[in-house]
């Protein structure tokens, strides 16, 4: 029951309590009134009577006085107190008009007849007295007869006033009952309403003021130790604890809104940490192996519950194509077109789905019924397309807000960066271990290449062959058509060299105009035939420069294959030895090495 009407109905039910009591105090006041008119009455009539009794024995100690004295004053006295009396029926009315009964008046009638009979004695007796008949007159006044007549007569006055005090009496006890029995209910009814009153009172404490101060003052303690889930109650009343109610609701607010900005300030911070932490770890990394592990590892963390992929542009196919990829995302291709992705097209993230009308990538199996949202970030360095970092946002779950888009960007532009740099550094690297000139490696690569061929062969027992090559008379170029025109040479007998090798970066520049090449598991036959068409293919090149022929090209061959020839690690220098042979018997021609056991080794 609302609060409001249970004191509405304290309050009606005060209101008809306090008429009630009201009416049963007029109620005793009444009865009150009734015992004091009552004994007003019994006054008034004890007055009446008094008076009859005191008549009855004045008169006839007037006329007794008379007739003992002869002296006629009394006899005057007698007569002038005898005509104030009234008639019977005027003195009996009224006793009757002061409120005696009809019974009283009856017993009334009696004395008042009896003290009429003693007049008229006494009229006889004073007649006898003033005719001289002093002892007719004694006789009559002191006679036994007349006395029994005065007692008689007083007698019932006495009656009279009896029966009218017992009735008076009667009344009195009464009303004083009555006007107790409503002064006790008025007092009952009034000690009702004071409990009634002090009983709201204390509800509209309990309810308004003490209720709410515990739950406030529990409220506040929770606060003060930082829980803000504790909420207060909703007080609308306006008072000072309403106030309150509203000042703690305002505090409440500004601690929750303090804490959701700590909240987002931690989680800031540790995501800048995590992009940090993972920024110096590919830093760090040498291979694109190691940067796909890092990736692997951080960006799960950092985009929790996101399934992605991060992809690299190969160049040469134009094809953008999966390097690794964390809880297996399941909507867009292993690799693709670099053009079927909208974010590589325009060199700005993209996010078809998440509130946007947008067009979908190229790449995503879209499917209208059950779209997926779906986030391809580009990733660039120096305005150069490095790949695509690409994620997809689970189905029903959180959506990034705009805001945390700063950090898929941050992640992007951080990958971007390490990719940039590993490829930069590989770049290098490459540029340290290759000829600049031919393309083909150099002679510092050469020292780890054979050493790496040479422990496999012996370890397999299989054989392994090199050529020397030189070019004859080359200086000949550089001093009849210039240094560039030499160049021009180099690069046609590197580019011959390239491709008559199978296995990439066995072909090496070894220094000016010489070459060398690996031939792993090829005989010496097989290594002469390789030889043979290296050779040939140099001396049909037809080269010119700056708008003139030149000469053909021809070059000198020394073979040696380990065992074959020599130890492993020897075959350099024997074939070196064999090229100075070829050199020595007359140029464009192939010589292979001794035999070892017809050489000696
Ligand atoms: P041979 O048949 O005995 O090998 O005679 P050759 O002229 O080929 O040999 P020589 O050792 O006399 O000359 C080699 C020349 O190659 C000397 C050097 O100036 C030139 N040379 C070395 N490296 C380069 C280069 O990178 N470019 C050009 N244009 N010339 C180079
Ligand atoms: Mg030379
Ligand atoms: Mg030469």
């Amino acid at each position: 029951m609302r609060l409001a009407t249970i004191t509405n109905w304290a309050y009606g039910a005060t209101v008809v309590l306090t008429i009630v009591s009201s009416t049963t105090m007029i109620l005793a006041s009444n009865a009150q009134d009734r015992e004091r008119s009552a004994v007003e009455q019994r006054y008034l009539l004890d007055q009446e009577t008094a008076e009859l009794g005191t008549d009855i024995y004045a008169l006839s100690d007037r006329a007794r006085q008379f007739v003992n004295t002869g002296d006629p004053t009394y006899l005057a006295a007698y007569r002038s107190e005898f005509a104030a009396l009234e008639t019977v029926e005027d003195r009996i009315r009224h006793i009757g008009d002061a409120g005696a009964t009809a019974g009283e008046l009856d017993a009334l009638k009696k004395a008042v007849t009896l003290a009429d009979t003693l007049h008229d004695e006494q009229q006889s007796a004073l007649t006898a007295q003033e005719s001289g008949n002093s002892a007719v007159a004694r006789q009559i006044l002191f006679g036994a007869e007349y006395e029994r007549q005065l007692d008689r007569a007083e007698l019932e006055v006495q009656r009279f006033q009896d029966r009218l005090d017992t009735r008076i009496e009667t009344q009195v006890r009464d009303a004083t009952d009555i006007s107790r029995v409503w002064k006790r209910i008025s007092e009952v009814v009034l000690a009702l309403t004071a409990l009634l009153v002090l009983f709201v009172l204390y509800f509209v404490f309990k309810q308004r003021v003490l209720h709410p101060v515990v739950k406030l003052s529990d409220v506040v303690n929770r606060l003060a130790v930082q829980d803000f889930a504790a909420e207060p109650p909703e007080i609308s009343h306006i008072d000072e604890i309403g106030d309150m109610a509203q000042a703690i609701r305002i505090f409440r607010e500004n601690g929750l809104e303090r804490q959701r900005l700590e909240t987002e300030r931690d989680a800031d911070r540790t995501m800048r940490d995590l992009l940090s932490r993972m920024t110096q770890r590919m830093q760090g990394c040498d291979t694109l192996h190691d940067l796909k592990e890092v990736v692997q590892r951080f960006v799960p963390e950092i985009v929790p519950d996101m399934p992605g992929r991060l992809y690299l542009l190969d160049r040469q196919r134009n094809l953008v194509v999966e390097a690794c990829g964390w809880l297996g995302p399941v909507r867009s291709s292993a690799q693709f077109s670099a053009l079927s992705c909208w974010a590589l097209r325009r060199g700005l993230r993209h996010r078809p789905a998440g509130g946007n009308v947008d067009v979908p990538c190229d790449h995503i199996d879209w499917n209208p019924d059950h779209p997926v949202d779906t986030l391809c970030l580009p990733l660039t360095a120096q305005r150069e397309t490095l790949g695509l970092l690409y994620f997809e946002m689970p189905v029903g779950g959180d959506t990034p807000a705009a805001a945390q888009l700063i950090y898929f960007d941050m992640l992007a532009e951080n990958i971007g960066l390490a990719i940039a740099n590993l490829q930069l550094r590989d770049t290098l690297r490459e540029m340290a271990m290759a000829d600049s000139l031919t393309g083909l490696a150099n002679r510092r690569q050469l020292g780890d290449v054979l050493e790496t061929q040479i422990s496999q062969a012996e370890r397999l027992g299989e054989p392994l062959g090199c050529l020397m090559i030189d070019v004859d008379h080359f200086k000949r170029f550089n001093d009849n058509h210039g240094h560039e025109s030499g160049d021009t040479v180099l690069r046609a007998v590197g580019l011959v060299l390239a491709n008559v090798t199978r296995e990439a970066g066995l072909a090496f520049r070894y220094g000016g105009e010489e070459f060398l090449i690996l031939l792993p598991t090829l005989s010496p036959v097989q290594a002469e035939e390789r030889a043979e068409d290296i050779r040939t293919r140099i001396s049909a090149l037809q080269l010119g420069h700056g708008g003139n022929d030149l000469e053909p090209v021809t070059v000198s061959v020394g073979i040696a294959v380990a065992p074959d020839h020599c130890a492993y690690d020897r075959l350099v220098r024997t074939a070196d030895a064999a090229l100075l042979r070829a050199k020595t018997l007359g140029r464009d021609r192939i010589e292979m090495a001794k035999l070892r056991n017809s050489a000696g080794g």
